[in-house]
């Protein structure tokens, strides 16, 4: 009696087994899908995901979408890898004392900050870290939706080095700094912010003051570089001449966190010295736009200095250089992204490349490309659906229709 019954159990529950195994929580149906910058895209194609994960992906003829999974209709539309934004800051009011925000608060700020316009990954590159902890944490346990933040916390400027742009921000949010005084205290609070979960650091190889631009002593940047290196975090530099660039580079930076518009145009040899430099460099062409508006600029003088900042970053894409997509915003409130992409196509940069430089090239910069940057099963299924094809017109990359982080829809137009 007992034997009989135990065999069609055990069948049902080997069927069971197999079944759950091609179980999906979410298929994306219908879409053209554009794996990487480097792979012909999908023409009309489903993508089934799983616990937070790309469980297949292919034309809508080979994949069989299971009975239960919820649905995204993306007929007409198109899906890429989740974008990363490789300079923000979590620095705005509605961020700020994030302790006596609820989670509606924090959620809704990063949607119109962030996650509207397709980003799944940022670092932001100044911030206070404990409260970007705070952020983070609340995110990654699900109580805010948003999405992941890498971090290098507060920033890293010499004696007297306060930007005088942010000097009455920081006062009337209660928020310090501290300024670098020695090399011994450098090399201590690297550690220390590594110590507290920085993802990096980030140095102001210059600084802006009322009459001069300051720039860090070599030295001072090659111990806190160095530092962050043996810890195995990149650096970033921001930089607004090319004295800044040069400490930036012989202190063996990562990341220039800004093209120099104030500065002279960059040579092609220039450029190359710093792709050879391995170095990498998010463009911010909005926020250029953005300070010369802020600063009364005639419309002839802000259109002079956005072409200087885009012959800089063409350049720089010429000779091969590494490119981040990163704007800046959390520093400067326009978070609207097609300003940036309209000037990243002006620069001479190709669909391939601007979505190289939001997904497969951060990705591969900070570590994370075995599981980001690319649409393919396993990888974290991190996807924009966009209503307009990027191929055509790159503004398109700011038309998004969704943005799902790791499985879950954490943006959705109304
Ligand atoms: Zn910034």
């Amino acid at each position: 009696m007992r034997l009989r019954l135990t065999l069609p159990i055990l069948l049902v529950l080997a069927f069971f087994a197999t079944f759950q195994s091609h179980a999906s929580d979410l298929a994306l149906v219908g879409a053209k899908i554009y794996l990487s910058p480097s792979e012909p895209p999908i023409e009309i194609g489903t993508i089934l995901v799983h616990s937070g994960r790309v469980l297949s992906v292919g034309p809508i003829a080979e994949i069989k979408v299971p009975r239960g999974t919820t649905v995204i209709d993306c007929k007409g539309l198109v899906v890429t890898a989740g974008f990363w934004n490789s300079h923000v800051h979590i620095l705005l009011p509605g961020l700020l004392h994030a302790e006596n925000l609820s989670s509606g608060q924090i959620s809704s700020q990063l949607q119109q900050m962030l996650t509207r316009w397709g980003f799944t990954t940022v670092f932001d590159i100044a911030s206070v870290l404990q409260n970007t902890n705070l952020i983070r944490h609340r995110i990654e346990s699900g109580d805010v939706k948003g999405p992941r933040i890498l971090s290098v916390g507060e920033p890293f400027w010499v004696k007297g080095g306060t930007p005088i742009y942010v000097k009455g921000f920081l006062e009337a949010n209660h928020i310090s700094i501290p300024e670098v005084e020695s090399t011994a205290q450098a090399k201590e609070r690297v550690r220390q912010q590594i110590g507290d979960g920085a993802d990096g650091i980030k140095i102001f190889a210059n600084s802006i003051e009322r009459d001069e631009i300051l720039t860090m002593p070599l030295d001072l940047a090659q111990v806190i570089v160095s530092e962050a290196h043996s810890a195995g975090k990149p650096v970033f530099a921001h930089v607004s001449n090319n004295q800044g660039i040069e400490v930036a580079i012989q202190s063996g930076v990562d990341i220039l966190a800004h093209t120099t518009p104030s500065d002279e145009l960059w040579s092609a040899s220039f450029a190359q010295r710093l792709a050879a430099a391995h170095m990498a460099l998010t463009p911010t062409l909005t926020l250029w736009d953005v300070e010369s508006k802020k600063g009364n600029a005639s419309p002839d003088d802000v259109e002079k200095g956005m072409s200087r900042a885009a012959q800089q970053l063409e350049a720089f894409s010429r000779a091969g250089g590494q490119v981040l997509f990163g704007t800046d915003v959390g520093y400067i409130q326009q978070f609207d992204t097609s300003e940036e992409f309209k000037w990243m196509s002006r620069a001479g940069m190709s669909f391939q490349e601007i979505l190289a430089s939001l997904t497969t090239n951060p990705a591969q910069r900070f570590g994370y490309s075995t599981r980001s940057g690319r649409i393919a099963k396993g990888l974290d299924a991190d996807l924009v659906i966009l209503s307009a094809d990027p191929a055509q017109n790159s503004s398109a990359f700011s038309q998004v229709r969704y943005t799902i982080r790791g499985g879950q829809v954490i943006y959705a137009e109304k």
